[in-house]
């Protein structure tokens, strides 16, 4: 049996990986600069967390999130049909107690169970195991298995709903100023795999809560973001711009919105059609051809945003021109979460073909107390997709330098090795990368595999060398060849390791 990865989710291996460590590198240095620490997060927490916080009208919630059903870990093989008797019993202490979700429908399909039990024992015949009776065992066995034994979970498609609820169970608006805080790691969703587009990606993003939503931290978040995408020479970054109101003048809008929409209905295909009714905003991120003419003509969130939103953008976009940072305005650019109010950017790069947004971000004043914490909190952030940054990079010609080996350490007779594994202990110490050979090759195989290695220098040790208390050093790009001590060894080792 051969195993592959599934489909959407793929290994990174070097020297590609050595690529997504510089550029993750950079990340923890510039957002450092502005005062961002980090925060490492769960890669599973309850779907109701991003139910609650993504909205159930979008696509990530509705059709794309990994969830699975956690159980009590007493419970990990599902009883027999012969143990359904005392497994029922317990299903009821555990619902009465808790242990299991003691939500309404739970309660039902544990009803139906017993009802189910009640009913296959009442028969008349032998109504305990391997009975003949296969309907009604398939049916016990299919409401055995409706009964929820503990919470959804899901594996996060996305890190700000987690910050924002580490945020409230730490009680971290407490801290002064800001807290600013970055993460990266992988997220999942289910979406249809292309270049650019995977099941499981990776995200650098970052957050900044507090009690302030003053435009300076939009901009200086927008600015941070641009400085790490100038420290890792990123080709062709364009920001687009907009703001989506609040609470406010969105609802009105969307209203609006809406009306016009349904007058040009039959004009739309059937995702934006249903989406009138779910999502109106989201129709105006369709890309298909035929829909452009219709959307163009749409009234405009700009032309809707209540005073404070209005000021609130004119802000923004006098904080971003005196630090000298470039922007395009797009009034279509609604992001696909809900939580998502006034600042609305995305970054696209070259290289790409259709996914070419590398990241998305804005404004959620509403999140924190939407899940519970205090009104008071605002936040802003953005999540960058770290596979579309490195690929875009790659497009560019950038590679990572593959993982250099320094030295690659020939020994000759099983006199030299004790010697051999302490030379190279040695170096390594110093930093120094060296591959020894776990057992005796012939010279001209050893000096083959250094060179096809991609090894800097060769280092020999023969019983001649041993003997004289010296080493052979070889200089694989040019043959440059002498015989130094262990001393002058490390020494000049060390000297062109620096070089
Ligand atoms: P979002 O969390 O949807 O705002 O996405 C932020 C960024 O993550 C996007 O601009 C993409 O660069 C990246 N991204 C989102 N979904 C995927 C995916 N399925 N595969 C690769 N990158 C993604």
């Amino acid at each position: 049996m051969k195993f592959q990865a599934i489909k959407g989710v793929r290994d990174i291996l070097p020297p590609e990986s050595a690529l997504w460590n510089q550029v993750e590198q950079a990340a923890r240095e510039v957002f450092a600069t502005y005062g961002y620490g980090e925060i490492r997060l769960p890669i599973f927490e309850p779907a109701e967390l991003f139910a609650r916080a993504i909205g159930g009208e979008t696509d990530v919630v509705s059709k794309e999130m990994y969830s699975f059903e956690d159980r009590p870990h007493e419970l990990l093989a599902p009883p027999t049909y012969g143990e359904i008797g005392p497994y029922i019993d317990q299903l009821k202490t555990w619902l009465e107690n808790g242990r299991i979700p003691q939500d309404d429908d739970n309660k039902f399909r544990l009803v139906s169970l017993v009802q189910a039990w009640n009913d296959f024992k009442a028969k008349p015949g032998d109504r305990s195991v391997d009975t003949n009776d296969l309907i009604a065992v398939y049916q016990m066995g299919l409401l055995r298995d409706a009964v929820k034994l503990g919470p959804a979970l899901t594996l996060r498609p996305e890190a700000t709903a987690s910050v924002v609820r580490a945020y409230i169970e730490h009680g971290m608006h407490t801290r002064p100023g800001n807290v600013k805080l970055y993460y990266m790691g992988p997220m999942f969703r289910r979406e249809r795999p292309q270049k650019g587009r995977y099941r499981q990606f990776y995200q650098i993003g970052a957050e900044l809560l507090g009690p302030s939503d003053h435009p300076a931290l939009d901009a200086e978040v927008i600015e941070m973001l641009l400085a790490f995408f100038a420290r890792i020479d990123l080709k062709g970054a364009t920001l687009y711009l907009n703001s989506i109101g609040d609470r406010n003048c969105r609802p009105a809008y969307i209203e609006k919105l809406r009306e016009e929409l349904r007058k040009v209905k039959d004009q739309l295909g059937p995702d934006s059609q249903r989406r009138i009714e779910t999502n109106p905003l989201r129709v105006l991120d369709s890309k298909l051809p035929e829909e452009q003419a219709v959307i163009e003509k749409l009234p405009r969130i700009a032309e809707h945003l209540c005073d404070a939103c209005r000021e609130h953008y004119a802000e923004l976009k006098r904080q971003l021109a005196l630090r000298g940072i470039a922007y395009e305005e797009n009034w279509r650019l609604v992001r696909g979460l809900d939580y998502y109010m006034r600042t609305t950017f995305e970054i696209t790069a070259t290289g790409l073909g259709s996914q070419n947004a590398v990241c998305g971000g804005g404004r959620y004043d509403g999140l924190v107390e939407l899940l519970g914490g205090p009104a008071t909190a605002k936040g802003i952030g953005f999540a960058i997709g770290t596979d579309r940054l490195i690929l875009s990079l790659e497009e560019a010609g950038q590679a990572a330098s593959a993982a250099a080996i320094d030295v690659f350490l020939a020994w000759f007779g099983a006199e030299t090795y004790p010697v051999a594994v302490a030379l190279a202990r040695k170096l390594r110490e110093r930093g120094v990368a060296v591959e020894l050979p776990a057992v005796e090759m012939k010279f001209g195989k050893s000096l083959s595999l250094a060179d096809r290695l991609g090894a800097r220098y060769a280092v020999i040790l023969g019983e001649e060398e041993l003997a004289a208390k010296q080493f052979t050093v070889k200089r694989l790009a040019d043959g440059d060849q002498r015989k130094l001590s262990e001393t002058d060894l490390l020494a000049y080792l060390l000297e062109a390791r620096a070089a």
